[in-house]
């Protein structure tokens, strides 16, 4: 059996943990659905950095990476769609598609998704040479795409499931919390439909201008501008129609409530398990505003996202800052998401 270069994480507690880069063992295909995939791309997610301070929880010696694509080496007996030489972008959340939220279209609330089934996250990712993967996780993709924009596929699904949800209209005001690789990859989808005006709230100053270069009207510094005036007076006293949290602590929980208009929807997106909020009923009864989740994708947002970036609808190149092999994952990669300086990366394996 060969050996191949991972990036594994091993956890030290409750808190989070390390992750190393080491060798492991190439893994085989065991089940009749399985599908066996040399990987080409892998993008680094929040939630990598977020696993390693225990903000996600995650499974012991589990080779990380979640967001990736790459080319069908084998397949298991039972698989007919697919051959040797085959595109494929991976859904990390393994759905049943037979429970009642499947049936019913829901997939992303699978009733057995949470019970630790990510790949990346809970089983073996992408961050590494070889990964197999159930047959009903990957989606084909069209063989002249490029893998590297192909990585983002599994966070731009997010923001399609997102932006579905928030219903924006074209007199809507909207605005965006947290210029991360997230808020931007949502300003990108949001950007390309009919809209009023668009506002993000960041304190990265490199990132309010990458906010600005996506097509954001306005941004704003949360810590030295007011940002509820701000809103005010941008919106002639009217607040934003949608605010998207793509941060998802106490402190944007709180911004989003000092902003939003009547009838306002608030889109909850950014993952922070420790985060807590409060919010008063009557100011959601009185101005009847609304409060959504937006978790994960399902199918039809892989499908959609598929499209987006075989027609290049969203300007990737704005998007990864980074492009780098699996040896410098800690060393470059890792480092940079600690210092925020960077957008997507993509690591190559
Ligand atoms: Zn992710
Ligand atoms: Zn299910």
């Amino acid at each position: 059996m060969g050996k191949m270069l991972a990036a594994v994480f091993h956890k030290k507690g409750e808190n989070g943990g390390e992750i190393t880069l080491e060798q492991v063992d190439i893994p085989e295909i065991k089940q009749n659905n399985d599908v066996l995939i040399e990987i080409k791309a892998c993008g680094i997610c929040g939630t990598d950095l977020k696993i390693m301070e225990g903000a996600h929880p995650a499974n012991d010696n589990v080779i990380l990476g979640h967001e990736f694509c790459g080319i069908v080496e084998n397949i298991g007996e039972d698989v007919k769609d697919l051959r040797k030489g085959d595109k494929v972008v991976i859904d990390p959340n393994l759905k049943c598609g037979i429970c009642p939220a499947c049936r019913r279209g829901y997939d992303n609330q699978c009733e057995f998704l949470a019970t630790d089934q990510t790949f990346g996250i809970f089983q073996n990712g992408g961050f590494t040479k070889y990964c197999v993967i159930p047959r009903r996780a990957l989606y084909q993709l069209p063989i002249d795409i490029d893998f590297t924009k192909a990585a983002l596929i599994e966070p731009l699904s997010c923001a399609v499931h997102c932006h579905n949800i928030a219903g924006v209209k074209e007199c809507d005001n909207l605005v965006i919390l947290g210029a991360g690789p997230m808020g931007l990859i949502i300003e990108s989808i949001i950007r390309k439909h009919p809209i009023n005006q668009l506002f993000v709230v960041e304190p990265m100053e490199f990132r309010r201008k990458k906010a600005l270069e996506l097509g954001a009207n306005y941004v704003i510094n949360p810590e030295t501008d007011d940002v509820e005036k701000e809103i005010k007076d941008l919106t002639n006293n009217h607040g934003a129609d949608v605010v998207i949290d793509a941060v998802g602590k106490s402190s944007t929980f709180e911004i989003a409530q000092k902003i939003w208009a009547s009838r306002g929807r608030l889109i909850l997106f950014g993952q922070d398990s420790r985060a807590v909020g409060t919010i008063k009923p009557n100011d959601i009864v009185r101005w009847q505003r609304s409060i959504l989740g937006s978790y994960i994708s399902s199918g039809v947002d892989y499908l959609d996202a598929i499209s987006l970036i075989k027609n290049n609808t969203i300007d990737t190149d704005k998007l990864i800052s980074h492009k780098i092999p699996l040896d410098n994952f800690l060393s470059e990669g890792m480092k940079i998401m600690k210092e925020k300086t960077g957008l997507k990366i993509i690591v190559i394996p």
